[in-house]
């Protein structure tokens, strides 16, 4: 059976896409630990992310760099932390989050309340701003 993030790629279920190329796509985390919490993932379905190809991997990076450099022009922060976990979804994500301190990486951290729209509207504002 397909994770639910590539139903997510096939359009089989929503989400506030950030960007895709022909290898990776970029969502908002529908849980925000802080707004602009921004998913990146390969299209080919992997569960451990140290299981990919080795150049597949170097190529995610490459990719989240230019999605977190959007991210940084929309969210103001005092960076974007990376982070992997992967112990919910079996499906090799890197996690994309606008910090200003450690303790906004804390998974057990009250998550941001944030409506459709406003999802919406975020989703866009970092689109516009990958170059
Ligand atoms: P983990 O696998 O531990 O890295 O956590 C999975 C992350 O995926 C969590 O931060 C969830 O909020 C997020 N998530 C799960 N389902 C969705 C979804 N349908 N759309 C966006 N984010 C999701």
């Amino acid at each position: 059976m397909s994770s639910i993030f590539t139903k997510i790629i096939r359009g089989e279920i929503p989400c506030y896409k950030v960007a895709e190329d022909e290898k990776f796509f970029a969502f908002l985390d529908i849980n925000p630990l802080k707004k602009g919490h921004t998913l990146i993932i390969p299209k080919e379905e992997v569960d451990y992310i140290f299981d990919l190809d080795e150049d597949l991997l170097a190529e995610m990076m490459v990719f989240s760099r230019k999605i977190a450099l959007a991210i940084e022009k929309v969210v103001p922060c005092n960076r974007i932390g990376v982070v992997v976990l992967g112990l919910e979804v079996p499906h090799a994500h890197i996690h994309l989050i606008p910090i200003d301190s450690e303790a906004d990486v804390r998974f057990s951290n009250p998550r941001e309340q944030m409506n459709e729209e406003e999802f919406k509207d975020l989703a866009e504002r970092i689109n516009k701003q990958i170059i």
